[in-house]
C-alpha cells in the first residue's frame, strides 16, 4: 500500500499514474464530438451502484477504465463550442498544469509554516487584482472557494461594519436580478427573512438607481439600518451590469458598505476593449471575483478584496497551535487571519503559472473575444422572426425564446421552450439553460468558449427550432 503514497520514493510511479490520467483525458479531448453523450440519470444509476467501494481495484488502469464507464464517457464537457450553458468555461492549460503541481506539493495557505512561497504568490496576486480593480493602498483580501463564499465574507464584514442595535434592523440591497448567496449569506449571518430587500431591475435588468435611492430613503424613514448594497456587475441570467457610478455616489451618500459581486464580470478587469463597462467598481468596498468564471480557469478560484485591510479582522481568530498573536509580531505572514477557511488550497497557483505564461492580455482578449461573440449571436437573434431576445449584452450572455408562427398561448410557448431545451441535451449536441423572465421561460446561451463561433450559435437556434416544432407538432396531434 505504500506504494500509493507520494514521496521520493514513488515518483516514478507518480509520474506514471499522472501521465495515465492525463493521457486519458487528452484523448477524449481529441475524439468528442458533441459536449454531451445525453446519457440518462436512470442509465447511469446502475453503473455506479454496482461498484462496491469495499473492494479496491488496486491498479490505476482498472481504476481508470471504470471510471471511463462512470464518468469520462459521458461528463458534460465545457471545452466542447456548443457547450452554451452555465456560466462555466473552458480552461487554459497554464491553470491545468498549476492545478497538477498545486495537489502533488499539496501547499496549505493557512499559514506560512504550510506554504511558504505559496503564501507570497497569493499576496501578490490579491495586489495585482486589487490595483486593477482600483482599490488604494490599503486593499486587500483573500482567495475563497467561489463567489458564494466572497459574497458571504464580504456581508460578513459589512454586518460587523455596521452600526445596530439589532440584527433584525439590517438591511441590504440587491437588485431583483442579484445572486441568490445574498439572500443565503443574510440567512448564514442571522439576518431576518426581511433584510434582502430586492431593487427592481430597469428594461437591461440592471438595478434602478432611483429605486434604490428611494429603498434607502424609506429604511432611514422607518428606522432601520443599511448594511450594504450589492452592486452586480455581471448577472448571472442576463450579464447586466449595474450602474456602478450612480451606485458608489448613494452609497457614499448614505454611509452604506458598498459591495460589486463582479463574479462574471471581472473578466473585464483583464480587457483590453471593454473595461470602461466596469467602472466606478474602484469605489467598492469589497468585491467578489471569480476566476474560475470569466478568467478561464479550473474550479475553484475567486476571491474576495477589500479597500480597507483592516476590516478583514472581523474574519480573525487566534488558535495557540496555528496563529497565535505573538506571529504578528514576528512578522511572520499567513492568510487564515484573513479567511473564512482554516485548511485552504493554493488555488492562486492556476492564475499565478497563467499570468506567467500568457499575460493578463492574454486572458482579456479571450474574455474579449466572447463578449464580441455574443454581440454577433444578438444580431444573428434580433434579426430571426423565430426568436424574442431580450437585454442586449454586456458581457457574453443571450437570453432568448422560440416564439412559434402559429402559437398564441404563452403557456404553449413556454412548454415549446422547455421541451426543446430538454431535447437538445438529450441529444447531446448542444447545451444550452434556461430561465425565467417576467414570469415566462426563456432560453440562455452563456457564451465562455472563444472557439464558438457564430455558425456553432446559428446551427444550435436551428436545433431549438426543430425540437420546439416537432413538440409543437406532437401538441397538435394529441389535441386532435
Ligand atoms: C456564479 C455567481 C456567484 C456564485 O459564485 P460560485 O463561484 O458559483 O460560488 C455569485 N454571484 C454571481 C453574480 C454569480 O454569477
Amino acid at each position: 500500500m505504500r506504494s500509493h503514497l507520494l514521496n521520493g520514493l514513488t515518483a516514478e510511479h507518480y509520474r506514471r499514474s499522472v501521465t495515465e490520467g492525463v493521457e486519458r483525458v487528452a484523448a477524449k479531448l481529441a475524439t468528442t464530438d458533441r459536449p454531451f453523450t445525453g446519457v440518462a440519470v436512470d442509465a447511469l444509476l446502475p453503473a455506479v451502484d454496482a461498484i462496491d467501494l469495499d473492494r479496491p481495484l488496486g491498479d490505476t488502469t482498472a481504476a481508470l477504465d471504470e471510471l471511463e464507464d462512470v464518468y469520462l464517457r459521458d461528463a458534460v464537457y465545457f471545452h466542447h463550442p456548443r457547450y452554451l450553458a452555465h456560466l462555466n468555461c473552458p480552461v487554459v492549460i497554464p491553470a491545468v498544469l498549476a492545478e497538477a503541481v498545486l495537489s502533488a506539493v499539496n501547499s496549505s495557505l493557512d499559514t506560512w509554516d504550510q506554504s511558504a512561497g505559496g503564501t507570497l504568490i497569493e499576496r501578490k496576486l490579491i495586489d495585482w487584482t486589487a490595483a486593477r480593480i482600483g482599490l488604494g493602498p490599503a486593499a486587500d483580501g483573500v482567495f475563497t472557494s467561489g463567489g458564494t463564499q466572497s459574497n458571504l465574507q464580504a456581508l460578513l464584514l459589512a454586518r460587523e461594519e455596521a452600526k445596530s442595535d439589532s440584527l433584525a434592523k439590517l438591511r441590504i440591497f440587491a437588485s431583483e436580478a442579484g445572486h441568490f448567496s445574498v439572500r443565503k449569506s443574510a440567512k448564514l449571518l442571522g439576518l431576518g427573512p426581511e433584510a434582502v430587500v430586492a431593487v427592481p431591475v430597469d428594461h437591461d435588468q440592471r438595478m434602478q438607481t432611483v429605486a434604490l435611492a428611494r429603498e434607502l430613503e424609506r429604511c432611514a424613514r422607518d428606522g432601520l439600518v443599511p448594511m450594504a448594497v450589492v452592486a452586480t456587475a455581471g448577472t448571472t441570467d442576463f450579464g447586466s451590469i449595474d450602474p456602478l457610478p450612480e451606485i458608489a455616489g448613494l452609497c457614499a451618500q448614505y454611509g452604506v458598505w458598498m459591495h460589486v459581486d463582479a463574479a462574471y464580470g471581472c473578466g473585464l478587469l483583464a480587457s483590453l476593449k471593454y473595461r470602461h463597462r466596469i467602472d466606478g467598481i474602484e469605489r467598492a468596498d469589497s468585491v467578489t471575483v471569480d476566476y474560475h468564471k470569466s478568467f478561464f480557469q479550473p474550479v475553484s478560484s475567486s476571491a474576495v478584496l477589500v479597500r480597507d485591510a483592516a476590516t478583514l479582522r472581523h474574519a480573525t481568530y487566534h488558535a495557540e497551535y496555528l496563529n497565535p498573536r505573538r506571529m504578528v509580531q514576528e512578522r511572520i505572514p499567513n492568510q487564515v487571519d484573513k479567511s473564512l477557511q482554516t485548511t485552504r488550497r493554493f488555488d492562486a497557483l492556476k492564475l499565478w503559472l497563467t499570468l506567467r505564461t500568457m499575460g493578463a492580455d492574454g486572458i482579456g482578449q479571450l474574455f474579449d473575444e466572447v463578449c464580441d461573440l455574443a454581440r454577433e449571436g444578438w444580431e444573428l437573434l434580433a434579426a430571426d422572426p423565430r426568436y424574442d431576445v431580450v437585454v442586449e449584452p454586456s458581457l457574453s450572455t443571450l437570453v432568448f425564446r422560440y416564439i412559434p408562427a402559429a402559437v398564441t398561448d404563452p403557456a404553449e410557448t413556454d412548454r415549446a421552450n422547455l421541451y426543446a431545451r430538454k431535447a437538445l441535451f438529450a441529444s447531446g449536441d448542444a447545451v444550452v439553460a434556461g430561465t425565467k423572465v417576467a414570469g415566462r421561460h426563456y432560453l440562455k446561451f452563456t457564451l465562455l468558449n472563444p472557439e464558438t463561433k457564430a455558425d456553432d450559435i446559428a446551427a444550435v437556434l436551428d436545433l431549438i427550432a426543430g425540437h420546439a416544432e416537432q413538440y409543437l407538432g406532437e401538441s397538435l396531434d394529441r389535441a386532435s
